[in-house]
């Protein structure tokens, strides 16, 4: 059977990684998870105070990252390493949330986080999600998926996730991020959010998760030529 890339990019909490992580699983592929790579260079900036807007400040502070992804036997996912520290649960803290967008316009952070994608793609078999990963990281991917719910059901989603870690966030907070991550990724300059043009549309504003499944994975299967 064929190996190949599998793109999934859309709007923020419209169930990427959800259907990232159960495609890979199935199909015994990598799962990675583009936005915690920017997630975790914002959290680097953040506890170093890198004045971001200084080009010069960016690019010196890229030389002192290192991001890996390592596999965690107990959670059962890949969980990312920034430094050799393990931040997959801090990089998902609204503090992060709410500056993350703004770095991620950057082109030297994007220069870096991409370069680094498309090394993780080199053997294929891999599946990836985010917001540029089939127009720009993988273009050539052979299954780009672009995943779209409505607005009310992603926020009440992201709201569930984020109050279970934090009982102070509030519905309002969570949507306004929301709607600010979107509006901002959609509109930068270099890379934003857009379906590929040869990209499969998927609405799972009332898909079951089993469902979403099913459907993705069908396909994916006849790319592989199976
Ligand atoms: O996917 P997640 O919501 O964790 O991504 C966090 C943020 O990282 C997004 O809102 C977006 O600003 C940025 N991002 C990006 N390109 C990607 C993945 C994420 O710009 N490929």
């Amino acid at each position: 059977m064929k190996k190949i890339i599998i793109t999934i990019d859309g709007w923020s909490s419209c169930g990427k990684s959800t259907l990232a992580k159960q495609l890979a699983k199935k199909l015994g592929y990598v799962y990675i998870d583009s936005g915690a790579m920017y997630r975790a260079i914002t959290l680097f900036f953040l506890r170093n105070h890198i004045n971001w807007s200084d080009k010069l400040a960016v690019t010196a502070a890229l030389k002192s990252i290192v991001i890996d992804f390592e596999y965690n036997e107990n959670s059962r996912q890949s969980e990312i390493l920034l430094n050799d520290e393990n931040v997959e649960y801090l990089i998902r803290d609204l503090v992060v949330a709410e500056k993350v967008s703004e770095v991620a316009t950057i082109k030297e952070v994007r220069d870096f986080a991409v370069a680094q994608q498309q090394k993780m793609g080199e053997k294929k078999g891999i599946v990836m999600d985010g917001r540029d990963i089939g127009t720009t990281v993988f273009p050539n991917a052979e299954f780009k998926i672009f995943m779209t719910a409505d607005i009310t059901t992603r926020v009440e989603r992201r709201f569930k996730e984020m109050v279970e870690k934090n009982p102070n966030v509030t519905f309002e907070e969570v949507k306004k991020n929301l709607e600010m991550r979107d509006y901002i990724d959609s509109n930068r300059e270099i890379s934003p959010l857009k379906k590929a043009e040869d990209a499969i549309e998927l609405d799972n504003t009332s898909l079951t998760m089993e469902q979403q499944l099913a459907f993705a994975l069908k396909l994916a299967k006849e790319k592989m030529g199976q």
